[in-house]
């Protein structure tokens, strides 16, 4: 019996990823996540999408879901998919288990060693607060509550995620959300505080779209656990690494993120650069 725990036990991946994407992101944010960090941890890294892509399925090595979520961007679609996302958590039951967006670079060895710093069979809900206060629901008496930007990433333990299992299996996550009105990321703060009784655990290194990442001194980016791109006609936000690559074949840096700290992937002439 103990030897079978223990190879039970073993099973349990350190750390598995999920990835929300959607068809029209594959072959710009994906390509660029599978050139640069998705290497780092290849068989723990789904990506969950709402349509079937055979070709995208083979390169990332069967790691592509299906959601069979609608697409779009609004409140429901996503919250279908992050469903889908808790699922990949509750089936693989590893003891950290994270969500990104797609336009998000992951530093998997510098992640992996912040989690398993900390004790996977407590309960942990880690992300950061784009709120300077705790949310509440308008006409709803309830306690305040932080959740983490879906945007910056977050994470939960392994306890964590057996503890909301009973929530998430069956659609649960997705009622839930439609039943209060909330987009995914707030949906998932509300479930872990209020009914879980698992408080949002600051990390101040996993960056958003709300945080200005050339802020970031160069030297301090390997430091960094989440970094997150943004780009846009009229204004960008972006690391403030130099382009190691034409900016049409880099458009998020992430491959120079990737060059910059690991040495993978790089160009010719990065050396020069740095
Ligand atoms: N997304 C999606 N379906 C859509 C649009 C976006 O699943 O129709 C995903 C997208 O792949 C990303 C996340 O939702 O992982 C956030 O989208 P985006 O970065 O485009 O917008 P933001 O919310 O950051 O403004
Ligand atoms: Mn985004």
């Amino acid at each position: 019996q103990g030897s079978r725990d223990e190879a039970i036990r073993q099973q349990s991946p350190d750390l598995v990823i999920t990835v929300k994407t959607t068809r029209g992101n594959h072959k710009t944010r994906v390509r660029q996540i599978v050139r640069s960090w998705f290497q780092l941890d290849p068989k723990n890294v789904y990506f969950v999408s709402d349509v079937t892509d055979t070709g995208l399925n083979a390169t990332l090595g069967g790691n592509l879901i299906n959601s069979h979520c609608p697409v779009g961007h609004s409140a429901t679609a996503l919250a279908c998919k992050m469903n889908r996302e808790l699922r990949v958590f509750v089936e693989r039951d590893a003891k950290w288990s994270c969500h990104f967006d797609d336009d998000n670079y992951v530093n998997v060895p510098l992640l992996k060693e912040l989690l398993l710093s900390m004790d996977e069979t407590k309960a942990y809900y880690l992300g950061k607060a784009s709120t300077a206060e705790p949310v509440s629901i308008p006409d709803r008496p309830m306690p305040p509550f932080w959740f983490g930007t879906g945007g910056a990433g977050v994470c939960l333990s392994q306890f964590a995620v057996r503890k909301a299992a009973p929530k998430i299996m069956n659609n649960g996550f997705r009622n839930l959300a439609a039943r209060l009105g909330l987009p995914d990321d707030m949906a998932l703060g509300f479930l872990m505080a209020n009914l879980l009784d698992i408080e949002l655990t600051q990390i101040s290194s996993f960056y958003s779209h709300f945080d200005e990442l050339n802020l970031i001194p160069i030297h301090e980016l390997p430091n960094q656990h989440v970094l997150s791109a943004y780009t846009h006609p009229k204004q960008d936000n972006l690391v403030a690494l130099p382009y190691l690559f034409a900016q049409q074949d880099d458009p998020f840096k992430f491959r120079s993120l990737h060059c910059f700290i690991f040495g993978q992937g790089c160009p010719p002439n990065a050396k020069k650069v740095f």
